[in-house]
């Protein structure tokens, strides 16, 4: 049921946020094994029946020579070997942990014709010694297969999250791609729910590989609906992005915050009264993230560095000018990283947390400059990424309508009685 597998997914989401199970490869233990495959099994381009397939993963002290004299090949054969390959395929970089396969003649000794390295997933190289000596990397054959899922959040079905199997990554690309900017996923309702068609890849036709790509979603959260459609904007750079039922981009010109962890520690205030002066007004005209010194500090949008230098209470500061409104000013740095002039791209890191200037702990203070004037981001409606031109307004909205009637004619699961039933029997399980 792909619905309630999505469903367990988010919730994975929602309570440890990761996405460790794709992003990582999984490298599993294969002993050294020797098997006849069933009839008819091609794989590398090969007839596996022809050869004794034996498999394995580097091992440490593993090198190309030692593998195959261990199999029984010479050294003046291997070296040869090796000499004719040398400009496809580096020997000396085989890593420890990866797949390789050996195809044996089926004689006495088993003699290697072939070996087959896996860098990745995607890729193999093919070192083919059994009469001349070639090489050549090629990759095995990728499939996409579009899938839908939907989901209804609740908060107490997280036990049953893993076993369910699907992508967590799912969850993540939501929360951190498509809606980052409008929906906080930290403060999710119970009775939220969501539509979402996306691509799953496959190596091989059956090897799952992770989800791919979401072309497109629906998440209602308080009652309030967001669609989300993926749309290419450049085709020659190939930029895509989330934009809206009205073609409006998900994405804000902002990030939330100048720091990826980080502890909102002082809000903007005007009010502000500080022990330290008798309790008179100080005005807090920045944002306080606190962190660790040395955390990076990026910048919240694109934009040319307008100040970076160091001046009494600010300590080290950078300021960035963005547009003809908006700009961003960051302070108590313990180092910069980048000078007046230069050009920065959001998320770029433009310093490092420290305590310098007039401050009583490690913090970032965060100062967003409107007009001139200084306002707290938190208040502020922020601009959207890169409007859709006009032009281009056309093409889209015509492109989303059958997307739309896609998305708008899946069933969430409470309009299937039975499978609500099914979920309800996992939880107590
Ligand atoms: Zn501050």
């Amino acid at each position: 049921m792909q619905s309630k597998k999505l469903l367990i997914a988010l919730l994975i989401f929602t309570s440890i946020l990761s996405c460790k199970d794709d992003e990582k490869e999984k490298i599993e233990e294969v002993p050294l094994q020797t098997f006849v495959e069933p009839e008819g099994i091609k794989e590398f381009g090969f007839n596996l029946n022809d050869y004794i397939v034996k498999r394995d993963t580097i091992k440490s002290g593993d090198s190309f020579g030692v593998i195959l004299e261990r199999n029984n090949l010479g050294y003046p054969k291997i070296f040869q070997i090796a000499e004719r390959a040398k400009d496809t395929f580096d020997i000396t970089k085989l890593q420890v942990g990866k797949p390789y396969t050996l195809l044996c003649a089926k004689d006495s000794i088993q003699t290697p014709r072939c070996f087959i390295y896996q860098p990745n997933k995607e890729e193999y190289v093919v070192v083919n010694f059994h009469d001349s000596i070639h090489a050549y990397t090629s990759r095995k054959p990728i499939k996409y297969v579009e899938k839908v899922a939907t989901g209804t959040i609740s908060s107490n079905i997280s036990e049953a999250l893993e076993k369910q199997g699907l992508s967590p990554r799912l969850a993540f690309k939501m929360a951190d791609e498509i809606y980052a900017w409008t929906i906080d996923f930290r403060r999710l309702q119970p009775g939220d729910r969501f539509k979402v068609i996306y691509t799953d890849k496959y190596i091989d036709d059956s090897i799952y590989a992770g989800v791919h790509n979401i072309k497109a979603a629906f998440f209602e959260h308080n009652k309030e609906p967001f669609y989300a459609f993926q749309f290419e904007t450049d085709s020659t750079k190939g930029i895509k992005d989330y934009f809206n039922e009205e073609a409006k981009n998900l994405r804000r010109a902002f990030l939330k915050m100048p720091v990826k962890y980080g502890r909102l520690s002082s809000r903007y205030n005007l009010k502000r009264r500080i022990a330290y002066y008798g309790y008179k007004i100080r005005p807090h005209k920045g944002t306080d993230f606190a962190a660790p010194v040395g955390t990076e500090i990026m910048a919240t949008a694109n934009g040319t560095v307008t100040e970076s230098r160091r001046k009494g209470g600010n300590g080290n500061y950078v300021k960035i000018r963005h547009n003809a409104t908006y700009s961003t000013q960051y302070l108590h740095m313990s180092r910069r990283k980048v000078k007046v002039g230069d050009y920065v791209k959001q998320g770029d890191v433009i310093g490092w947390v420290g305590m310098t200037g007039n401050t009583g702990g490690p913090h970032v203070c965060y100062r967003f400059w409107k007009n001139g004037k200084q306002v707290d981001p938190f208040r502020e409606k922020l601009p959207e990424a890169e409007p859709i031109s006009d032009s281009l307004k056309v093409r889209y909205l015509e492109y989303i309508k059958p997307i739309r009637t896609q998305l708008d004619n899946i069933l969430f699961e409470e309009q299937e009685p039975e499978i609500e039933l099914a979920i309800e029997d996992d939880i107590i399980s």
